[in-house]
């Protein structure tokens, strides 16, 4: 398919290529240390409460943290596979191009900023629907 290298042309991809493995290798190290921090807090000494609640506070953003890392590391990488495949720039949702400028935001994003609105208006709209039924059934009951 031409479509596929109509919005990005090889030296974009390899731009971005390269910004992606650039990315991955700082993701890499990062988790690598937070993993290091982790272990350090495993062999914890004695603790009184406070300092205890603290302990779990920290070792549990620390876990958050390194999740999150973790899933960013999964999104750069699957954007990499896309580089290879011939499918990045290219929405999973509608197989429109994604605009140049929101790669350049987020190199990872497979939906093109229409499909991205679209689910986030249904997202938006359901939530809506739950918080909309509340008020209502109490201003019935209020009559
Ligand atoms: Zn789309």
């Amino acid at each position: 398919m031409d479509m596929r290298n109509q919005s990005l042309d090889k030296h974009l991809l390899l731009q971005f290529k390269s910004g992606l493995r650039e990315q991955q290798r700082e993701l890499l190290h990062t988790i690598e240390n937070a993993e290091k921090e982790v272990q350090d807090f495993s062999a914890p000494v004695p603790l009184d409460p406070i300092d205890l609640s603290c302990y779990t506070a920290s070792k549990e953003s620390l876990f958050a943290r390194a999740s999150q890392d973790r899933g960013r590391l999964r999104l750069i990488q699957q954007a990499l596979e896309r580089i290879s495949d011939g499918s990045f720039g290219i929405c999973a949702e509608c197989e429109g191009p994604i605009g140049l400028k929101r790669l350049q935001a987020l190199p990872w994003a497979i939906h093109c900023i229409q499909c991205q609105e679209k689910a986030e208006v249904a997202r938006l709209a359901e939530h809506l629907n739950l918080d909309v039924t509340l008020p209502h059934s109490a201003r019935v009951s209020g009559l």
